[in-house]
């Protein structure tokens, strides 16, 4: 099949698409339907997904139990205001989650996308330090090559250079950034990793309110996995000090790293966290903010007696019905057996890129595989290489990297894994 074959002329003249050109864009491969791992575009290619559409579609596409729940939702209401309203699949879900979130999140904010999780969670930190007396704790410090979204004050922590920050950086807000941890995930722990954070926290700590990252697991900034205890040092700084430790599991959550939540790696609970993605099993946009009982209180007791946010889709059915049954189907299914299958599997059939002179590393997490290259791929050119090998990956800068639904037999993953490696071949350094 050619590109030629898939391309929309309306959507090239008109839909823009993330990250690209209006004038010169990447191509975008028109997709007919979905069903469990195989993508299946206009002129009949199939692709295998390597990318769950962005971390999100754990239990693959086009699955019976979730469509149901949502055809089930949609008999009684698709949509209610939040405000002076509630519904069963709102509290369903609380109650789901509160059972497999950290014990002391109590709290939980429903939001409609994880961008939008993040803003509310920074917001919840700010308004937590005003009530508490520390007005001028209003700002954040993170580490270098996080990702945190695209909305304005998501953007203004995520990594400075990934981040675009020369581009927005004169209308962002100023945050601080300490280096990415350098400890790998299962590297023995160099306590001299935390003294740049330690460093920043004890000089600033009077006009912080949190520290914002993402646990274990840096995704869309870097694709990099660093060690627990680097959670727990920055835990232990946060109480120290009075800052608010805010995890961002949007990415790592519910099963994608090999444990339910990241934070269970290192144990460390954080004050406020926010999930999303796969939240819905990829079907819907929506997210929730969570944190403890002494945050919200705190937040509650003070002026205004509420927490200023509201979106206009909060706590949407729909979402939440699709979120319940994906919940339910990922903690009945046998996840973590799954997780374990993938990461062996990928293990085996990537290592052996990391021997070629155009490779820089790979790396295995949990559902996750990496390659970092030498130099940055030329992205158009690698996809359809992707696509022309029957499988749907999409790099970016020097990364190429996939994170397969679970459900993913072991055929399709070898096939995913091996036409990964013959690309990465075609590379020259
Ligand atoms: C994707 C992502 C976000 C942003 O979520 P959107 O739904 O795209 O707004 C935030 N944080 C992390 C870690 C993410 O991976």
């Amino acid at each position: 099949m050619t590109y030629e074959q898939c391309v929309d002329n309306f959507d090239r003249e008109h839909l823009w698409h993330p990250y690209t050109s209006t004038i010169n864009p990447l191509p975008t491969y028109k997709v007919k339907r979905a069903k469990g791992c195989i993508i299946t575009l206009e002129d009949g290619t199939e692709l295998v997904d390597g990318m769950s559409s962005w971390w999100c579609a754990v239990h693959g596409y086009n699955h019976p139990v979730l469509n149901r729940a949502i055809e089930e939702q949609l008999k009684n209401m698709s949509h209610v205001m939040f405000g002076g309203l509630t519904h069963e699949p709102a509290i369903a879900l609380g109650k789901l989650l509160l059972k497999i979130v950290p014990p002391s999140m109590q709290k939980i904010f429903y939001a409609d996308s994880g961008s939008v999780a993040v803003e509310v969670a920074l917001k919840m930190a700010v308004q937590y330090q005003f009530a508490a007396g520390k007005p001028e704790k209003n700002n954040f410090v993170t580490i270098r090559s996080g990702y945190h979204g695209d909305t304005w004050n998501a953007m203004s922590v995520c990594d400075p250079v990934t981040g675009m920050h020369s581009l927005f950086g004169s209308a962002l807000p100023v945050r601080y950034f300490v280096p990415a941890p350098q400890c790998r995930f299962d590297a023995e722990w160099d306590e001299k990793d935390i003294l740049p954070l330690k460093e920043t926290i004890e000089k600033h700590h009077q006009t912080l309110a949190g520290l914002i990252l993402e646990p274990i697991v840096q995704g869309a900034g870097g694709m990099r996995f660093y060690h627990p205890q680097y959670l727990r040092e920055a835990a232990r700084l946060c109480r120290e000090y009075g800052l608010l430790l805010i995890f961002d599991e949007i990415a790592t959550g519910f099963g994608r790293t090999g444990k339910l939540f990241a934070w269970e790696h290192a144990g460390v609970e954080p004050d406020i966290m926010c999930i999303g993605k796969a939240l819905t099993g990829g079907y819907m946009t929506f997210s929730a903010v969570l944190t403890s009982d002494k945050v919200a209180d705190c937040i509650s007791s003070h002026e205004p007696h509420a927490f200023m946010h509201g979106p206009t889709f909060m706590g949407n059915p729909l979402a939440c019905a699709v979120a319940c049954a994906s919940v339910n189907l990922l903690l009945s299914s046998g996840w973590d057996e799954k997780v374990k299958r993938i990461e062996a599997q990928l293990r085996e059939e990537l290592l052996p890129a990391a021997g070629l002179p155009q490779v820089a590393d790979v790396r295995v997490l949990g559902a996750i595989g990496v390659i970092e290259m030498k130099n940055p791929v030329d992205m158009a050119w690698m996809q359809r290489r992707f696509v022309e090998e029957g499988i749907w990956v999409r790099p970016f800068g020097r990364l190429v990297y996939i994170m397969p639904p679970f459900i993913i037999s072991k055929e399709e993953l070898t096939k995913l894994t091996s036409g990964l490696l013959k690309i990465v071949r075609e590379i020259t350094c």
